[in-house]
């Protein structure tokens, strides 16, 4: 199929990642990778959880300082915009060269997003694969207005130690899965954009990121059994779905009608599921709209063990009713297959039973 070529507004610029880095105990040569980016003596924060302290701090702080440089931590409780801020504030005063975001997916938000607000560096150290927020220049932050995503900072580096990911709750990583397959229909929601409102389609950015689903998919077995094939595979496809974001200068190869359902759901959901997670049973909803083979989806997340319906999310069925509901306003600027407006009850009820999300 053709799709219309839109120039981009303006000049499109493409930042990626200087440096990627994927192995075992690579965290121990942190100093020595970051010695090719960056000159002797400069400075490094680093912003990590309670719960990540242990676990790689110390090695890398120690890396680091053999390196000659600068480095240090700071703990942060929340994903906040007013926590970011501190962040950067103190990241000016100190005079920092890059801020490292160690941890999930909160540290990584914060350090990224401080980044961008004090024009400083920003590496990523993912401890977790649980969605491509790892890898990508956005991030999502309470105290935004919307439960979406921001332009943030692309990262310099992105350093994964495959250990340290698997030594994490396999819950994580099967959510990371989710979140690639919600690129099935991400994608087409895109093109349905260009298509019914000229919206500018990227065809490079959208294989890309269509290619880190089809290749998790591909070699579904691995992840499942939790192998370091597996992670490695898992890990590349969100390296991809990120640069894929970068390269589109924006989330949408990334993010489409799952994304919005899941959005949704940590507004109407006491209790939310992972990220990565929602979007699973995001993709299987949507696909059915999008008329591509949900049951074939359904089956693949399920041989994996991620959730594909309300009891394995631990929400509601009237949770995923009210989320489908309002998904459509979450983001108006983003077109999908839902439309522009407010879902009526009954076709989000019936919709949902339909492919099983709920009873
Ligand atoms: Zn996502």
């Amino acid at each position: 199929m053709a799709f219309t070529v839109k120039p981009d507004r303006g000049d499109h610029i493409i930042d990626l990642p200087r440096k990627v880095v994927v192995g075992f105990g690579v965290l121990e040569k942190v100093g020595g990778y970051m010695a090719t980016l960056y000159g002797r003596g400069s400075s490094f924060l680093i912003i990590t959880g309670p719960n990540v302290r242990g676990i790689a701090l110390n090695t890398i702080l120690d890396s680091l300082q053999d390196g000659g440089f600068n480095a240090w931590d700071s703990i942060v409780n929340d994903a906040s915009v007013y926590t970011a801020a501190r962040i950067a504030e103190e990241a000016a005063k100190d005079r920092v060269d890059a801020i490292i975001g160690l941890g999930g997916g909160k540290s990584i938000d914060v350090a990224k997003y401080a980044a961008k607000t004090g024009g400083k560096s920003f590496i990523s150290i993912p401890t977790v694969a649980s969605h491509d927020g790892i890898t990508s220049p956005y991030a999502s932050l309470k105290g935004f207005d919307k439960p979406v995503s921001r332009l943030a900072k692309p990262p310099d580096a992105i350093i994964v130690d495959v250990k340290v990911i698997a030594s994490a709750p396999r819950r994580y990583n099967i959510a990371g899965f989710g979140d690639l397959i919600g690129k099935l229909t991400a994608v087409r929601d895109w093109r349905l954009a260009n298509m019914l409102k000229g919206e500018y389609y990227g065809d490079y950015a959208a294989s890309l990121a269509l290619m880190s689903a089809t290749h998790v998919s591909t070699y579904y077995r691995e992840i499942a059994a939790g192998s370091p094939e597996g992670y490695r595979i898992l890990l590349e496809a969100l390296v991809s779905s990120g640069v894929a974001m970068c390269i589109a200068g924006s989330t949408r190869p990334a993010s489409g009608s799952e994304h919005l359902f899941a959005h949704a759901l940590t507004i109407t959901a006491k209790n939310p599921p992972l990220h990565g997670e929602a979007v699973a049973v995001g993709t299987i909803i949507m696909a059915s709209l999008h008329g591509i083979n949900w049951r074939k989806i359904r089956k693949l997340l399920k041989t994996v063990g991620a959730p594909t319906n309300a009891r394995e999310l631990g929400v509601t069925s009237d949770e995923v009713i009210k989320a489908l509901t309002i998904a459509p306003t979450i983001r108006p600027d983003r077109y999908t297959i839902l439309g522009d407006k407010p879902l009526e009850q009954d076709v989000a009820y019936n919709l949902a039973r339909k492919v099983e999300v709920i009873d």
